[in-house]
């Protein structure tokens, strides 16, 4: 995004001290710390308004760890890189739930944990290793070598530790609690990194800024070019149904890979998400927030088949663009010759489990330079 010269006549110039750029739940998140632990002055400047990107429009699923079974985190990153990361993400459900519990307005939540089903005799092995790795590191989880819920799963892994949220109110408790000044409608569209501060070229200001965290997620790319091929927007698309008489499942459901996920509302609705697997070469990299028709008919197939008791007609859909990265891990550290501009980007469709521990970790890293661990950057070095 560019401004024209016309436009520029409406900035102001400001002096600030820390700006974080995107207010969703890594931004809040950000804000807080950056405020709260390490005594900044923090101004938090977002395109639109909180929570409007991927934040607000998520399934609200708290689901610990990666997007991939655990034993494939294992092989893919090694043991102490998923044993950390899943640590991470117990360690954001403790933040979330802390935001929560001091939150001025109540944000829905439901500590009844989550079921990975397995839609396959394949994935039923996989759901096998996967529950003996984390049995082995200690994890609290349960293994059905059957369908807890008689619906043609395969087999079942239950972590007691997730929860289902309602993510938008729970992205603005998050802003709330920061005490951050919010400029919305405010678009960043330039950064110039100087020795002793970073230029800021916004909508309505040019700021003058000690530090600058982006956490722009699947729009990072538009921002600086050190993103392109390293975060890779994803689109996901949801529906709900009109109220039901019947709780169709009792946790967080997620299954075919994590390709699917269900979950009822907590105004009685079902809600159901995913079907991006089929449809990879239209959701995969792109920044188009829009519904998919052919995934919206996938999902209306996928609902009759697993769930034929859910009859409520469909009540809404909508879409959602996620900053995939390119290794699977969350992104943090500073842009390289740059350290006045850090990032927590890259979420990979668990922004709930990891954008919290990540935020915090950036914010250390941006300000300290402690290192920010499995989830720096520096692993690309
Ligand atoms: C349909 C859907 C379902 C999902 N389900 C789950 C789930 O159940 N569990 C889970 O853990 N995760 C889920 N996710 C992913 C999760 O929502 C994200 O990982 C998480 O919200 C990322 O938070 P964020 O703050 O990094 O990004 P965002 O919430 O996308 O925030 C980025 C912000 O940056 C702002 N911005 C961008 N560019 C600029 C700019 N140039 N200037 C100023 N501001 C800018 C945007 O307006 C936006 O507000 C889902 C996502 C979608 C779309």
């Amino acid at each position: 995004m560019t401004v024209s010269h016309w436009q520029r006549a409406e900035q102001i110039e400001r002096e600030i001290d820390f700006l974080v750029v995107g207010a969703g739940l890594a931004g809040g998140a950000a804000a807080n710390f950056a405020r709260q632990v390490h005594g900044r002055d923090v101004v938090v400047t977002d395109a639109r308004d909180v929570a409007l990107g991927a934040s607000g429009r998520n399934a609200g699923f708290m689901i610990s760890g990666l997007d991939t079974y655990y034993h494939r985190a294992i092989e893919e990153y090694g043991h102490e890189v998923a044993r950390e990361v899943w640590g991470m993400s117990l360690r954001s459900f403790r933040h979330w739930r802390e935001f929560i519990k001091n939150s001025p307005f109540e944000v829905p939540i439901d500590n009844g944990g989550s079921l990975l089903l397995a839609e396959t005799g394949e994935e039923a092995k996989e759901l096998e290793l996967a529950a003996r790795a984390l049995s082995k590191d200690k994890i609290d989880i349960e293994y059905y070598s059957r369908d807890p819920l008689n619906r043609g799963f395969y087999a079942a892994i239950e972590q007691p530790l997730d929860a289902g949220v309602q993510p938008y109110l729970l992205a603005r408790t998050v802003m709330a609690q920061s005490g951050a000044e919010l400029i919305s409608n405010n678009e960043l569209y330039q950064l110039e990194h100087k020795d002793d501060f970073v230029k800021v070229h916004t909508r309505k200001a040019i700021f003058k800024a000690r530090y600058v965290m982006l956490c722009t997620n699947a729009y990072s790319p538009m921002i600086d070019p050190y993103f392109i091929g390293k975060v890779v927007p994803t689109r996901a698309q949801c529906l709900v149904t009109e109220p039901l008489d019947h709780v169709p499942v009792p946790y967080c459901g997620y299954s075919d890979y994590g390709y699917m996920y269900y979950r009822s509302t907590f105004d009685g609705r079902f809600l159901l998400g995913g079907g991006r697997k089929q449809h990879q070469s239209e959701e995969n990299d792109t920044l188009e927030d829009r519904l998919n028709p052919k995934v919206h008919a996938f999902l209306d197939r996928y609902l009759k088949r697993y769930f034929p008791d859910v009859t409520a007609p469909v009540a809404h859909r909508w879409s959602g663009i996620m900053g995939f990265s390119c290794d699977g891990l969350p992104l943090v550290g500073t842009l390289p010759g740059r350290p006045r501009i850090g990032f927590a980007v890259g979420f990979t469709g668990h922004g709930l489990a990891l954008a919290a521990a990540a935020a915090e970790r950036a914010v250390d890293k941006l300000l300290n330079g402690v290192s920010a661990g499995a989830v720096d950057v520096a692993r690309f070095a």
